[in-house]
C-alpha cells in the first residue's frame, strides 16, 4: 500500500518561505509543489532546476485532515502538524480569537494555537 509522506519544498535553496506538501513520492511532491507555487505565486521568480524539495521524516500524518495527496495550504494546520516552523498571514488565537500575523511553533499547545498573550497568562496563572 502507498503511504503518504510529508515533504518541505523551497523554490530555491536560499529561499525561507516554502510549501509542505504530502504526497507518496518525492517525485510527483515536487511537480505537484511547482505548479501549486506557480498557479498562486507564478513562475517568474521560480526556476525548475533551483527547486529544492526534502522528506519530513519527523512528521506524524495521522491527524492530517485530509488523506489524499495535496499542497498544504490550511498553514495553520501544517503549524500544528509540524510541517511549518512558523506561518503568516491572519490567524487567530484559539483562546481569545486575537489575530496574529506571525504564528510560530513555540504558539502550538496541545493542537491549538495560542497567542503570546494568553501564553504569558497561563504561565503566571501555575
Ligand atoms: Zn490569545
Amino acid at each position: 500500500m502507498k503511504k503518504l509522506k510529508s515533504y518541505w519544498w523551497q523554490s530555491h535553496p536560499d529561499e525561507e518561505h516554502g510549501l509542505a506538501v504530502v504526497h507518496y513520492n518525492i517525485r510527483e511532491a515536487k511537480s505537484m509543489a511547482y505548479s501549486h507555487w506557480g498557479s498562486e505565486i507564478g513562475f517568474d521568480d521560480v526556476e525548475f532546476t533551483d527547486q529544492t524539495i526534502k522528506w519530513q521524516k519527523d512528521v506524524d500524518l495521522s491527524k492530517l485532515k485530509d488523506k489524499t495527496p495535496h499542497v498544504i495550504d490550511d498553514y495553520k494546520e501544517g503549524l500544528i502538524l509540524g510541517m511549518y516552523s512558523f506561518i503568516e498571514g491572519e490567524n487567530d488565537c484559539d483562546k481569545c480569537g486575537m489575530c496574529m500575523d506571525y504564528v510560530s511553533q513555540e504558539n502550538v499547545i496541545n493542537d491549538e494555537i495560542i497567542c503570546d498573550d494568553c501564553l504569558e497568562k497561563g504561565d503566571s496563572n501555575e
